[in-house]
């Protein structure tokens, strides 16, 4: 099978990252760009593949989504402002959200654990078009990663493609034969990170027993790390912040259990990479999110252990790192925002 890219294009620069830029169909439109992370809130000003501009906002634990919300409209609001530009010639807005999207109405059928619990309760797209007055859509933000790859990044050129996010949790995503896999309930290829790697582990917020995101996310690293007897003697137990840039950190200097934690979590992250694979048969594979700010240990190992478990008959799943980096789901939903109009 050809796993070359079809065709080439000249490059620009968006916000410091190489990407390719796609001869627009139609017309186009600014659109309002938002991601909601982990952590951070990310809003921009997406023209075509371009992001104009960002702004930045946390996220606040215990904040409900109306209050959220309204938080991101201020803000955007005032981005506009910055950037000389009237909300009312945006084209739309596009809201990329770590849950289960109901198709058709975008509701929001599921939230991170411990996170905007009530998003279930109120019609977000709703809200917000009533709030800035811009037509509203939602999409999980694995998705509208995926799709900014796809359209403008590593993915370019591929009609089969699977995108693990690497951040909080694990999100993933994939595309098969040139269409985006969303399925009845808007949760098809999104759950990769709970899928069980462990059927011994403990049970996931989801339900499910030993999931990835389980045995292997920034959010279960803690508790996990400081369940092992060796932590109070580990310079793990000294960190600040206890995240994968921190186990990276000790594993490099010698420590031992950051050495296992990090070879644990690689090899839960290769296997995920394997099921993916098995699952949606893709040409590529992108790996993004915050940690793979260690992508220069991570990728070479993902690769060996997919080299060596994949059932590839045909060839090699090319592996790569994402070309967007965090601008992919702002860039993503937007493109969904301009197929849409
Ligand atoms: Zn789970």
């Amino acid at each position: 099978m050809n796993l070359k890219r079809a065709g080439t294009a000249p490059t620009l620069s968006v916000c410091g990252e190489d990407a390719v830029m796609q001869k627009p169909k139609k017309a186009v439109k600014t659109i309002l760009a938002c991601d909601v992370g982990g952590t951070r809130i990310k809003l921009g000003l997406v023209r075509g593949m371009r992001l104009l501009v960002r702004k930045e906002l946390d996220v606040r634990a215990g904040e409900g989504s109306a209050a959220a919300i309204t938080r991101v409209a201020r803000a955007a609001r005032e981005l506009c402002r910055e950037a000389g530009v009237s909300t009312g010639h945006l084209a739309g807005f596009g809201l990329a959200f770590p849950g289960i999207i109901e198709p058709g109405s975008e509701r929001i059928l599921s939230t991170p654990a411990g996170k905007f619990d009530d998003a279930r309760e109120i019609n977000v797209p709703a809200l917000l078009q009533r709030l800035l007055g811009l037509q509203t859509l939602v999409c999980n933000d694995a998705n509208a990663a995926l799709a900014g790859e796809w359209r403008f990044g590593a993915a370019r050129g591929y009609r089969s493609a699977v995108m693990m996010t690497l951040g909080t949790g694990i999100g993933t995503s994939a595309i098969i034969d040139g269409a985006p896999l969303r399925g009845q309930h808007g949760q098809a290829g999104c759950l990769g990170g709970h899928m069980a790697v462990n059927l011994q582990g403990q049970v996931c917020a989801c339900g499910n027993l030993g999931c990835a995101e389980t045995e292997a996310s920034t959010w279960a690293l803690p508790p996990q790390a400081q369940a092992q007897p060796a932590f109070s003697g580990s310079s793990l137990a000294r960190e600040k912040r206890l995240d994968y840039a921190a186990v990276f950190r000790a594993a490099a200097r010698g420590d031992k259990l950051a050495g296992e934690l990090r070879d644990r979590a690689v090899l839960v992250w290769a296997g995920t990479l394997v099921t993916l694979i098995h699952a949606y048969d893709p040409e590529v594979a992108v790996v993004g999110g915050g940690i793979m700010r260690s992508g220069k240990v991570i990728l070479p190992q993902l690769r060996r252990f997919v080299a060596r478990h994949a059932w590839t008959p045909w060839g090699k799943v090319k592996i790569t790192r994402t070309a967007l980096g965090n601008d992919a789901g702002m860039l993503g939903v937007a493109w969904m925002v301009n197929e849409r109009l």
